[in-house]
């Protein structure tokens, strides 16, 4: 029975996992305008703190799991302290989680997928990676993320963060439009898409600058992702992060892996965006191979990859 705490950004969630899911609460920072102010965020996540753990701790845990990383400082900073004062305060160890190797952890234990090339998209990262002994990156955003400009465009509609599930529902009703398309090899990048939807806006209808951005920023994490397949020569796509929610990026897939004779697994909705369950399920693989660290050695990572080893990084 493991606590997991995360705070990497805009969520404070709060999860415990035996064998399963056994609680997932979490409360969500909305800014009223713009983005994620890193200070406000991280006040939101004290602020309803207490709240979170006290739903989610239906029993008392045999550790506290914690995301260090990657993500924003002073959110992060507030989910080390409360874990290190749980892990202080029930006398149990603190097990530091890689936020990536989360969403893909609890991405295969929900899925049955054996050996995928994961997607892990999401609000703050973008990256196509598959284990090999660790996890490697093949490919990734040269800029920002996709959830990111899928939000930045909705804010320009007026359209509070996050803006990726009102773009999903705007696509729906419009025009596929060109756009630039912007693959180098293995990665791709979204800021140029993204501008010049932000200025297409001022000539066309929203739902037709929707459809045109979702079309052609998914047809560039496909193109990716589906030579990600050739060169690892794996047999299975896992998507997660929090625009795996995303029907159409599901669609299209469900697609290219059926042309490839590839199996798609998709992370269940609840276990897809920032969540407390996958840091407890992490901490528990971890604990099993015997990692954990003393309250008092607790720290966080802003710019932590997947392939960062935390035990040697936490031995340091
Ligand atoms: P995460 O950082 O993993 O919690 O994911 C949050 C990101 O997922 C935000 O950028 C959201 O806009 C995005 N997101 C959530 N639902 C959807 C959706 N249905 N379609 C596209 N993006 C989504
Ligand atoms: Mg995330």
């Amino acid at each position: 029975m493991i606590l997991g705490i995360e705070s990497t950004a805009h969520t404070f969630g709060v999860g415990m996992f035996s064998n399963k899911v056994i609680s997932n609460e979490w409360d969500m920072y909305r800014p009223k305008t713009g983005g994620i102010h890193p200070r406000e965020a991280a006040n939101h996540h004290v602020e309803v703190a207490k709240e979170v753990v006290k739903k989610a701790m239906l029993k008392k845990p045999k550790a506290i799991a914690y995301s260090c990383g990657p993500g924003i400082g002073p959110c992060l900073k507030v989910g080390t302290i409360i874990s290190r004062y749980l892990s202080n305060k029930y006398q149990i160890p603190l097990v530091p989680v890689n936020h990536g190797v989360a969403h893909m952890e609890v991405g295969l234990w929900s899925t049955k997928a054996k050996d995928p090339v994961c997607v892990y998209a999401s609000g703050g990262n973008t990256q196509i990676i598959a284990r090999d002994k660790t996890w490697k990156i093949y490919g990734e955003t040269l800029d920002i993320a996709l959830g990111n400009a899928l939000d930045k465009l909705a804010r320009d509609l007026g359209i509070a963060h996050p803006g990726g599930p009102s773009i999903e529902k705007l696509a729906k009703k419009g025009e596929f439009i060109d756009m630039p398309y912007t693959v180098k090899g293995m990665d791709l990048s979204y800021s140029g898409i993204m501008t010049h939807a932000r200025r297409l806006l001022k000539t066309h209808k929203p739902e037709d600058v929707a459809r045109g951005f979702q079309e052609h920023a998914f047809a560039m994490l496909v193109e990716v992702t589906e030579r990600a397949l050739a060169h690892t020569e794996k047999g299975e796509v896992l998507l997660v992060g929090g625009v795996a929610k995303n029907k159409r990026l599901i669609e299209m897939y469900k697609i290219m892996c059926e042309e490839r004779g590839a199996k798609f697994f998709v992370v269940p909705d609840e276990l897809a965006g920032d969540n407390g369950a996958m840091i407890a399920y992490n901490g528990k693989i971890s604990l099993k191979k015997g990692f954990s660290i003393k309250p008092e050695d607790a720290d966080y990572f802003q710019n932590l990859r997947v392939d960062t080893d935390l035990e040697k990084l936490f031995r340091l």
